[in-house]
């Protein structure tokens, strides 16, 4: 912090029109964080202000983008003295509009604090700051034999501090769970500036209340995650792919369960394509599709393992069993590499196949397994009553009971979006699922939050946010006004 001696006050273009409090504010800030950690709002790139889906925010008062968590800290002190807002930033891959400023904030990019402190081999952990990126993280243990098994499609960008705020889930949760069960320890920086300091390497210490479990996936309304210790596993050396075909939805349960029981901690994903889905993915192959469309549903199987000739055998004895027991009508195992990535090519075209029904409304939504069939009967109701245009298509990773949802809304109605949604989040509610298995609430779902929470839940919610940030200035009107 000694960048302060000689640098110019802000040119008086960038503070005019501001209430006085406002450009005294941005002043100090400039003279604590200097010209690398402090761009006025006059100046902001695009980047700050927008999203993966093209969603733009306002312009912020200013970017603040500290080098350590103690330049952190103070800058957090002063805007909380001045009841300034700010919202934090990582990778700006959120998809509820979290991250995106409004006028009058200032934007906290964790991006300078980048650096993996310390790998941990023996102990499986690696302590890093907020602003690493997912792969960095993933590439820099590989080589070790280790693995960090958070994984999600925006892992060239998003960051670990930002997956740890929102509890980010994505593709290896059935095996190696959530963000939350990744974190060992967690430094945090309240909104008043001060550093919370749980960042102790232990898997066990149970010495009264976790409190690093707060701030994990409370999309920084509660606090800013500087610093983490998480786990690492060993990497598999070796994972097997398979597409089925399954003629119903109690099939599908059962196959479920019978890989679990035969291939138990060696399954690690489960994603299933109904045919409104995967009949239409195909299509975008350019290329004939692995399995023929026409069956009800599609699953793919993933499973890794440390002995590739032990893994393999099970796997087709597994399946084979699964033929045997008319739990699968079709399948296919991919014996290389490349087919690995034909198969996972139909369920990672989720996006493209999703806009061959724009305009569309997506969900993201968990349901437990048993109800789901019943759920989407009263989905497919719900958005039938709105406009019966509405057509539905449907993917998931099944085995977290977490669905991706996206409706077809009427081109010529565009009124509908607000109504389909309340349609579907109403049968969310009814079958007491939640309304975001793994994008979060952020400002995109704040009035559909009493679907998925109780009163006395949000209440709580709302004890903790006014005494951890009495003066409401971290991520402001996120998650609730
Ligand atoms: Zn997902």
């Amino acid at each position: 912090m000694a960048l302060a001696g000689g640098l110019p006050r802000l040119p008086s273009h960038i503070t005019e029109g501001l209430p006085l409090s406002d450009s005294s504010l941005l002043s100090a800030l400039h003279e604590m964080l200097g010209s690398r950690g402090f761009v006025p709002g006059a100046s902001v790139e695009e980047r700050y202000l927008s999203d993966v889906l093209g969603n733009r925010g306002e312009s912020p008062l200013a970017v603040v983008r500290p080098a350590d968590t103690a330049q952190l800290s103070a800058a957090l002190a002063r805007c909380h003295a001045a009841g300034v807002p700010v919202v934090t930033q990582g990778g700006r891959t959120g998809l509820a509009l979290g991250q995106l400023p409004r006028a009058g904030e200032i934007v906290l990019s964790l991006e300078r604090m980048n650096a993996i402190e310390e790998i941990d081999v023996d102990a499986g952990m690696a302590t890093v700051q907020g602003g690493v990126v997912l792969q960095a993280l993933q590439d820099q243990v590989e080589p070790l034999g280790l693995m960090f098994p958070l994984d999600l499609g925006g892992r060239g960008s998003c960051t670990i501090g930002g997956n740890i705020a929102t509890n980010a889930g994505g593709n290896r949760v059935l095996r190696y769970g959530m963000a939350r069960e990744l974190v060992v320890g967690l430094e945090v920086v309240l909104a008043d500036g001060t550093v919370l300091d749980d960042l102790k390497p232990l898997l066990k210490n149970n010495t009264g209340i976790d409190l690093k479990q707060l701030f994990i996936g409370s999309e920084g309304v509660l606090g800013v995650v500087t610093r983490a210790v998480v786990r690492l596993f060993p990497l598999p050396a070796d994972r097997t792919v398979a597409l089925c075909a399954v003629r119903d939805f109690a099939a599908v349960r059962a196959l479920l369960r019978h890989l679990r029981a035969q291939l138990a901690g060696d399954l690690t994903a489960f994603e299933v394509m109904w045919s409104s889905y995967y009949d239409r993915a195909v299509t975008l192959l350019g290329r004939p599709a692995p399995i023929a469309p026409g069956h009800a549903f599609h699953v793919l199987v993933e499973a890794s393992g440390t002995d590739a000739r032990l893994l393999a055998a099970n796997v087709e004895r597994a399946l084979h069993g699964a033929l045997e027991q008319g739990l699968v009508a079709d399948a296919v195992l991919a014996k290389s590499g490349a087919e690995i990535a034909e198969l996972w090519r139909v369920r990672d075209l989720a996006i493209e196949t999703s806009r061959l029904l724009d305009p569309i409304v997506p969900f993201d939504v968990s349901v437990p397994i048993a109800r789901m069939e019943a759920f989407l009967a009263e989905v497919a109701a719900a958005t039938q009553a709105v406009d019966p245009r509405c057509d539905l298509l449907v993917f998931g990773h099944l085995a977290d009971g977490n669905l991706h949802l996206a409706v077809h809304q009427p081109p010529d109605r565009p009124e509908t979006f607000d109504a389909i949604e309340a349609a579907v989040y109403g049968v969310v509610g009814r079958f007491r699922g939640s309304i975001s298995a793994e994008h979060g609430i952020g400002w995109l779902k704040r009035e559909y939050l009493a679907c998925s929470r109780s009163p006395a839940e949000i209440a709580m919610m709302r004890t903790l946010k006014a005494a951890l940030d009495p003066r409401n200035i971290l991520n402001r009107a996120r998650i609730f006004e």
